[in-house]
């Protein structure tokens, strides 16, 4: 028998988190749980910790460490809070680090997992989307590997098994168009927080069910697909298939379309990078085709998702414009479920940072966090333009 894999969850109380602690208690004796994350659900955080006997467990709003401590007392689970603490435990060496917080505020902990030089599952976008030459080159350098969580990303690796790149002739980001793909404009205008997180596939944390909504997610997936699938910004298409059942495609230069399919639930895209390159069981629903018996495909519509636009132009930009993207669309999505701007609002205050927020390329991290700094000042300072 083969010694268990030690893995570490880092944002283990949210939607991925949850689901990859789900496939450890399916797949018990395998895994050897080094380290549980989370900003502030401390019940969350303690209960994750004592079911799968967590030897360390990090709460990032460090004014909760003591309702941390009391909530593991009897447990062998040591606890530490504040947001380096969680650097410190991304950089334990787990074989496998799930990298599941939420925003750029999972980039740092990344960084200190993939200079481990083991593998780091990636679900959180807005890293790779902010830093992503910086990421590539720091997973080259420690020989680190990124296996891609995202569904759309996990789909197009799988069908990019034992194929070169150079024979790769378009790469298909499925969409499923969100909770609003069929409204005008005009309906748009008065949606609320609570209409935008009800996803009609996907059950998931608020700012990603958000981000859906408006098209964002997908731009941001594209900009994530550029850094893991290198094959040129124009070969990157984006397709809406509402029923989220072909997760992405990839064409070749033969004409052959491979496309991965599966039931819309993120337990079986994380078991493909928790037992890669083997295969290990899911508890995820059986497809039933003959059930579902159509799928269906349209065109993105720009018009009524500028997001998309600007997240092409932001790639297209490079430099610092995804870094600058991200971060004003973080602060405007939080803006957004706070009940302060609009549905609509969200694009066009990415839009506004975008024009005014004009830095240089980041050559470090250090350089990335202070363009993120930047730019979510601008984005925060329209925001109290706008409402005062
Ligand atoms: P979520 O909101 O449900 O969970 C976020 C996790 O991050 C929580 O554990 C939370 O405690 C932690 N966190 C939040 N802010 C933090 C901070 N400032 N510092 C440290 N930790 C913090 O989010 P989610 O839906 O699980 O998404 C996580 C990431 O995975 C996102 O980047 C999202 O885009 C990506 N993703 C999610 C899904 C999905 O189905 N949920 C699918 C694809 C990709
Ligand atoms: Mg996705």
């Amino acid at each position: 028998m083969t010694a268990p894999r030690t893995i570490t969850i880092l944002g283990a109380t949210g939607s991925i988190g949850t689901s990859t602690l789900d496939l450890i208690q399916c797949n018990a004796g395998q895994f050897d749980v080094i380290a549980l994350t989370a900003q502030s659900d401390v019940a969350g955080l303690a209960k994750a910790a004592r079911a799968v006997h967590a030897r360390h467990a990090v709460i990032g709003d460090e004014a909760r460490l003591l309702e941390l401590r009391a909530a593991l007392v009897g447990t062998t689970t040591t606890t530490a809070g504040g947001a380096a603490a969680i650097v410190e435990v991304a950089q334990m060496g787990a074989d496998y680090t799930m990298a599941a917080i939420v925003g750029c505020a999972g980039l740092r902990p990344v960084m200190a997992a993939l200079a481990g030089g083991k593998t780091v599952a990636l679900a959180n976008k807005e890293a790779l989307v902010s830093a992503g030459d910086l990421m590539i080159a720091a997973a080259r350098a420690s020989g680190a590997t990124l296996l891609p969580v995202d569904s759309e990303h996990n789909a197009i690796f799988q069908c990019l098994a034992g194929n070169s790149l150079d024979s790769v002739s378009k790469i298909i980001l499925t969409a499923s168009g969100g909770p609003f793909r069929t409204l005008s404009l005009a309906d748009m205008a008065h949606l609320t927080p609570a209409q935008a997180v009800k996803h009609p596939n996907w059950s998931m944390g608020a700012k990603i069910s958000v981000d859906s909504a408006t098209m964002m997610n997908k731009g941001l997936e594209l900009i994530e697909a550029h850094h893991l699938f290198p094959v040129g910004a124009d070969k990157l298409d984006i397709l809406v298939h509402p029923q989220s059942i072909i997760h992405s495609m990839v064409e070749y230069v033969d004409g052959s379309v491979l496309a991965q399919m599966g039931a819309p639930d993120m337990r079986t895209p994380i078991a493909h990078t928790l037992a890669w390159p083997a295969r290990m069981e899911s508890p995820s629903p059986r497809l039933n085709l003959a059930e579902i018996g159509r799928l269906d495909f349209e065109a993105p519509d720009p018009a009524r998702f500028p997001a998309l636009r600007l997240a092409r132009a932001a790639l297209d930009a490079g430099g610092a414009a995804p870094a600058v993207l991200n971060a004003a669309n973080e602060v405007a999505v939080a803006a957004f479920l706070a009940g302060s701007i609009g549905f609509l609002e969200i694009a066009a205050r990415v839009d506004a940072v975008l024009a005014r927020v004009a830095l240089a390329a980041p050559d470090s991290l250090e350089d990335v966090l202070a363009i993120d700094a930047e730019a979510r000042l601008s984005a925060r300072d329209l925001n109290e333009k706008v409402t005062a």
